[in-house]
């Protein structure tokens, strides 16, 4: 039956395009039993992140709630929940596809820029520290070896990256 209002069109449009992502296809398989909350570790411990209340508003075309909150960014991609979802919603993989929309839409934590900003520099998106040198020599690893920077930088170009922008305002 087709959409019969304007919002029901822009809920249909949203989750079409969350599901029409890599990682996002099994969205709309999400029943709202809430195991992936009672699984989720960061939702003990912080009450802003429920992956329940972001595939449920997701569904329901809450775009902008979603895009632009913090939620989606506080997913330490554990799987837990995803392992135990009883109808096998890739919960993890389609909070990275709300991520990569909330990105080419312009809302990303600035340390995303960071990141992809020393990705580029450097080839790495945390610099090699003195002390996690020094610990490596004491268990007996070799020390790490250069990133192929040149290298790297033509597969993010082939693969479509471009850095974040910083959007939020500097504390
Ligand atoms: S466990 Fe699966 S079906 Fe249940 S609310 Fe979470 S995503 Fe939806
Ligand atoms: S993958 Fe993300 S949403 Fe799922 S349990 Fe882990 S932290 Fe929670």
């Amino acid at each position: 039956m087709p959409p019969h209002n304007t919002k029901e069109t822009a809920n249909m449009a949203f989750s079409a395009e969350v599901t029409c992502r890599h990682g996002g296809e099994t969205l709309t398989s999400c029943y709202q039993c809430g195991t992936c909350a009672s699984s989720c570790p960061v939702a003990r411990l912080d009450s802003r992140f429920n992956p329940r209340e972001i595939l449920k508003l997701s569904l329901l075309g809450e775009k902008e709630e979603v895009l632009s909150g913090a939620a989606i960014w506080l997913c330490t991609s554990c799987f837990n929940c995803q392992e135990r979802c009883p109808q096998d919603v890739e919960i993890a993989d389609v909070i990275y596809a709300l991520r990569n929309i909330a990105i080419e839409a312009g809302h990303s934590p600035n340390i995303y820029a960071d990141f992809g900003a020393a990705l580029v520099a450097d080839g790495r998106i945390v610099a090699i520290s003195k002390f996690v040198e020094k610990k490596r020599e004491e268990y007996g690893l070799p020390p790490l070896k250069p990133v192929g920077v040149e290298a790297l930088n033509k597969i993010l170009t082939a693969t479509g990256f471009t850095k974040p922008e910083k959007t939020e305002a500097s504390q």
